[in-house]
């Protein structure tokens, strides 16, 4: 958008949801000078929160399709947003590199034939001789895993990206109301948005960022929408034994599907769990601990110090995320199940374009 910011700023947007999604909207947007008011009830329970924060986008290996290109720009726009971003919180960073491993020999062909059709996006396969296998190997014992890295990919702390993204926000004048949005409807050429607590709050925008509640407040019986629940756990372990040391292990894995983020000597992360329900499951969870076949001792639920949940949407019936215009004033920026901090660039880029259309 090159119109200068004073023929936005007389524009109200009204943002539902305070997740990552949301925030991100709120970010880009603000560079246009529009009036923008986010409003979530209950920011800390969201599925934002819960998310490891891979950003996993060059390992992906379906190269092509909207999914492919919305990965694309996410990586290249975040380098640039964290770059501003550190201006308001200097530890916001992305950790570099993502190793890629398994114990399937006929899947690490795969990988080795992906990484050398795509060096030119930072991708290799690790040496059978390399140093790093040796940390590996030693805190994983006898599995031989073998793999490949990634030197795009990565990972943002999510916690620290939303904190970081709300003193952004503020210093942007950027509104936000602690309330839930009941309905939405339009009167006047405005959006009549009524909150819970009776109010009605006006804008000329709405912005649906409220994951799978946002089929509450849409008509389907004109948006022929659906969205469901897929609920994913994650857990931190603590490893008591003297001799290992996960700090030796290089930062970022993915082995055989799982992801494990190593937070210090003692601590790792690994997640997550796919479950179409509400309510988290044993089943699931004892998943987390069955990626590999010759276990190490630390690898025991008897030594989870966290565990914790959240609760994607998914679309069902067409791809992910929804990105869409409903009405004049109304979008949809929903159903982000598996990737929403790694699309959260791409999409509030989509959806700036967007926004001129209703306009
Ligand atoms: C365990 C786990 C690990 C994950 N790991 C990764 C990862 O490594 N990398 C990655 O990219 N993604 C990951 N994800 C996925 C990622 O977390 C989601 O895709 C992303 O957080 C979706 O963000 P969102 O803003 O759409 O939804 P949410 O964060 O769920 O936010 C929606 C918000 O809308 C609010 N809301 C709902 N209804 C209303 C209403 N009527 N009025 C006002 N507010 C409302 C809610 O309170 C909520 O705060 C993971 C998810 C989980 C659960």
């Amino acid at each position: 958008m090159n119109q200068p910011r004073d023929k936005f700023n007389k524009i109200k947007v009204l943002i539902v949801g305070s997740g990552i999604i949301g925030k991100s909207n709120a970010f880009k947007l603000s560079d246009y000078g529009f009036d923008i008011t986010i409003v979530d009830q209950n920011e800390i329970n969201n599925s934002s929160n819960a998310a490891l924060g891979i950003l996993m986008g060059k390992i992906y290996q379906k190269r092509k399709g909207r999914s492919w290109i919305l990965r694309q720009k996410s990586l290249e726009l975040w380098p640039k947003w964290v770059n501003i971003l550190q201006s308001y919180n200097s530890k916001l960073r992305i950790e570099k590199p993502l190793l890629q491993l398994t114990n399937d020999l006929e899947k690490f062909k795969k990988l080795t034939t992906f990484a050398n059709n795509n060096r030119h996006d930072g991708l290799e396969t690790i040496e059978t001789n390399s140093y790093i296998y040796k940390s590996i190997n030693k805190m994983f014992e006898d599995n031989k895993l073998q793999g490949i890295i990634s030197h795009q990919d990565g990972r943002i702390n999510p916690r620290t990206l939303l904190e970081t993204l709300d003193i952004a926000l503020k210093a942007k004048n950027i509104k936000t109301i602690k309330n839930q949005i009941i309905r939405i409807e339009k009167k006047n050429n405005k959006w009549n948005c009524k909150l819970k607590t009776g109010e009605i709050f006006n804008s000329e925008i709405v912005i649906l960022c409220n994951s799978l509640d946002s089929l509450k407040l849409i008509n389907l019986e004109i948006n022929k929408i659906k969205l469901k629940p897929v609920l994913g756990q994650a857990v931190e372990i603590l490893n008591k034994e003297k001799n290992k040391n996960f700090l030796s292990l290089p930062k970022l894995l993915n082995i055989n599907g799982k992801n494990l983020i190593t937070l210090s000597k003692e601590k790792i992360i690994i997640g997550s769990t796919d479950e179409y329900s509400f309510q988290p499951e044993e089943f699931y969870l004892n998943k987390l601990f069955e990626f590999l076949e010759n276990k190490p001792i630390w690898l025991d639920k008897k030594n989870i110090t966290k565990k914790w949940f959240g609760i994607r949407s998914r679309p069902e019936g067409e791809p992910s995320p929804l990105l869409k215009s409903l009405e004049k004033g109304l979008i949809l920026c929903s159903g982000f199940y598996k990737n929403g901090i790694l699309l959260a660039p791409a999409c509030s880029n989509w959806v700036s374009e967007e926004i001129k259309k209703h306009i």
